[in-house]
């Protein structure tokens, strides 16, 4: 199969995996690390206190403010932002760069904001929203998980229901009912 000039099944790029709180992105992105550990999963470093059961350096690198603005400073973030109004979530750059310049397939799973800013490192990066079967769904998921305070939650759907408004800014949706079939989906999307 030839597609885009690159010659093989896979073809190498930077997608962007972004979606409400709760929809899913991380147990989607832990599938596809299992599926494909050659797929460069970016760690974002994030001010976030670690929930229970979070290791360090495994979905995030937990920081203290004063490390996150030294990363900031070093140039060490291809993106971050405030995330729900709270923590500051980033990228950090070196990784994705080297994964990039190794000619591997690289996801990032990172908010609107961070999307955006992506667009000017990366436009030819894919960007790919994962959304929720129903709002209703949304809310039950994020109750069911159960690791956010109701004020906490309430202002993570708050997030939710403006970055819903805003799948246009996408190139494909995804919605996650079943684990399976979105892993599919995406598998073919990514070409993998
Ligand atoms: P959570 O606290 O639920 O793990 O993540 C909250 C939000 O932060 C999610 O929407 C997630 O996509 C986003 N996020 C995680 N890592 C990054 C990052 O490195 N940069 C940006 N901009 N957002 C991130």
């Amino acid at each position: 199969e030839t597609q885009g000039g690159r010659i093989g099944s896979s073809k190498p790029g930077v997608f962007v995996l972004s979606g409400p709180t709760a929809v899913g992105k991380g147990t989607v992105c832990n599938r596809l690390k299992v599926l494909y550990p050659e797929i460069f999963v970016s760690v974002s470093a994030t001010t976030r206190p670690p929930r229970p059961g979070e290791g360090n350096g495994v979905a995030y690198w937990f920081v203290t403010d004063d490390e996150f603005d030294r990363m900031i400073a070093d140039d060490g973030l291809l993106e971050w932002a405030v995330v729900h109004g709270m923590h500051r979530y980033g990228t950090p750059r070196r990784p994705v760069e080297e994964a990039v310049a190794a000619g591997k397939t690289v996801i990032l799973e990172i908010d609107l904001q961070g999307a955006r800013q992506v667009r000017t490192t990366y436009p030819q990066a894919t960007h790919i929203f994962l959304a929720p079967p129903s709002w209703d769904e949304l809310v039950r998921r994020l109750q069911t998980r159960g690791t956010e305070t109701s004020e906490q939650q309430a202002r993570r759907l708050q997030t939710a229901a403006r970055e819903l408004e805003a799948t246009s800014e996408f190139d494909e949706i995804i919605v996650n009912g079943e684990l399976d079939p979105t892993v599919h989906k995406l598998v073919e999307l990514m070409r993998l």
